[in-house]
């Protein structure tokens, strides 16, 4: 068999390892071993790529030591809170590395006429630059580093539709005659790059998961153009998979708020933002102890994890008193919005960490039709997914996103520190209601505070 025909089939066995491993992501029983499988399937992919020969193997060694000593150094540094914003990079890069690889491709071989590279080299190029400064917008708004409410000036639509036309006559005259349109390769990669910014700006905080899924499929679909430009078939399928996935987790975001996918990109969501709702009424606080009295004597209780169980790192202390309460005889579920948190999966990621049995997590259409049965409804640092204006509120910039409806608890107790909004600015009626009962302060002290009083 000759050498080229061991590469191809070692790509076939790693696509149908990435394919394996990805079904095996679909149970937290097996994700694990789904992981490692894909990664294996990656590992093949790298080394036959790597044999494949004709490569300048000291700029790929240079590019390993800095990529592992940049990546190791992140790994350890950055917080899980921050996860979102370098899942943005990450796309980010991935795209830029796609575009880099276009541009390269470009000048290697200086194709004369049009035909089918040219077309996937400015496939590739446009995506990829996309892709770049899209997900560098996405990061600045998840790090708060650029503002999270929507940026919207006066006939944007109509500017951004102007760069879009602009890329596609560069496009057009680069692939026509790539060998003399270089200035027009140049003009169409730069209008990317504007594109992707304008195209992500508008774009409000609350709405970011939706953006981050897309973003990461453009990912994946930049390297797969990149894949037809080098003719490399692994490259193809990993993106394709990437590409795939990312729009079907784009379309399951877009369930979970209830919004279409045009909504999301060209709502302007969350522009109002400060608008104050006027929503007022008494807030109850309670104590611990209090707490404690009640959960002691429910028979059912249901937790509802936010971003604030995050930033406490309160998912060890929350098992915890989920197992006093079994243990004491109650019914323990937890709830997981899909949005709930900062990325997808965010809750699912931290309560698996904590060790929480996987039959005790829930969906909201699970939870929701049963939730008056339900004797204490635990709110742990969530706010946008529990906003029972998003059900109620027709003016509420929420409406129609589904909720997990602890407000039709007997009892709810909010964990948080203030009465100040979640994500999205808005304001939150759950707090004034009668069966509600604040419990203030950090969410890890509030349940350790609890967990002392079970253990009393
Ligand atoms: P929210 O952002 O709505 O609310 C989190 C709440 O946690 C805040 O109101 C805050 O209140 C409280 N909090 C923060 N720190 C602590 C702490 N140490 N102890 C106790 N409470 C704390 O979170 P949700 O999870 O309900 O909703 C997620 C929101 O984020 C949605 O709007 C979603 O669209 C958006 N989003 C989701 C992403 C995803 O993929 N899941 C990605 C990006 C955005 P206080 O300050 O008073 O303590």
């Amino acid at each position: 068999m000759n050498p080229r025909s061991v590469i191809e089939i070692a790509y076939i066995v790693a696509a149908v390892l990435f394919c394996i491993g990805i079904k095996m992501l679909s149970s937290p029983d097996t994700a694990r071993r789904g992981n490692l499988v894909s990664a294996v399937g990656m590992l093949l992919a790298v080394v036959a790529t790597l044999l494949a020969g004709g490569l300048h193997y000291q700029w790929i060694l240079a590019g390993i030591v800095i990529g592992s000593a940049v990546g190791a150094f992140a790994a350890r540094t950055v917080q899980m809170t921050a996860m979102p914003q370098m899942v943005a990079l990450f796309n980010g890069f991935g795209g830029l590395a796609s575009l880099l690889v276009g541009w390269s491709e470009y000048h290697a071989h200086r194709p004369e006429t049009f035909g089918f590279t040219v077309v996937a080299v400015a496939l590739t190029v446009i995506i990829g630059a996309v892709t770049f400064s899209g997900s560098l917008v996405a990061y600045g708004k998840l790090a708060e580093r650029l503002p999270g409410r929507p940026i919207i000036f006066k006939a944007q639509h109509l500017v951004s539709a102007a760069v879009l036309v602009l890329i596609i006559l560069a496009a057009g005259a680069f692939s026509l005659r790539p060998a003399a349109s270089y200035p027009a390769f140049l003009l169409m990669a730069a209008a990317a790059l504007i594109l992707g910014v304008l195209s992500t700006i508008p774009i409000g905080g609350a709405d970011m998961p939706v953006v981050i899924c897309l973003l990461n499929s453009y990912s994946g679909l930049a390297a797969c153009a990149a894949g037809f430009v080098i003719r490399n078939n692994v490259l193809i399928v990993s993106g394709s998979l990437v590409g795939a996935s990312g729009l079907i987790l784009t379309n399951i975001m877009c369930k979970a708020m209830n919004r279409s996918l045009t909504n999301v990109l060209f709502g302007g969501f969350g522009a109002a933002r400060t608008k104050k709702s006027g929503y007022q009424g008494d807030v109850r606080p309670i104590t611990p102890e209090d707490t404690y009295y009640l959960l002691e004597a429910a028979r059912s209780v249901v937790f509802v994890p936010g971003y604030g169980m995050a930033a406490a790192q309160a998912q060890h202390v929350v098992r915890e008193l989920g197992e006093l309460l079994a243990a004491n005889g109650t019914d323990v579920k937890y709830a997981i919005h899909p949005v709930a948190g900062r990325m997808p999966g965010h809750m699912n990621v931290l309560l698996a960490e904590a060790n929480v049995p996987y039959e005790q997590l829930v969906e909201p259409e699970d939870v929701n039709p049963i939730m008056d049965t339900i004797d204490v409804a635990i709110v742990i640092g969530a706010n946008d997914v529990v906003n029972p204006a998003a059900r109620d509120d027709e003016e509420s910039p929420l409406y129609g996103m589904p909720i997990i409806e602890v407000d039709r608890a007997r009892t709810c107790i909010v964990l948080k520190r203030s009465l100040n909004p979640g994500f999205s600015g808005v304001d939150n009626p759950l707090f004034f209601k009668e069966n509600t009962r604040m419990l203030f302060g950090d969410a890890k002290a509030s349940i350790s505070a609890l967990v002392a009083e079970f253990k009393d």
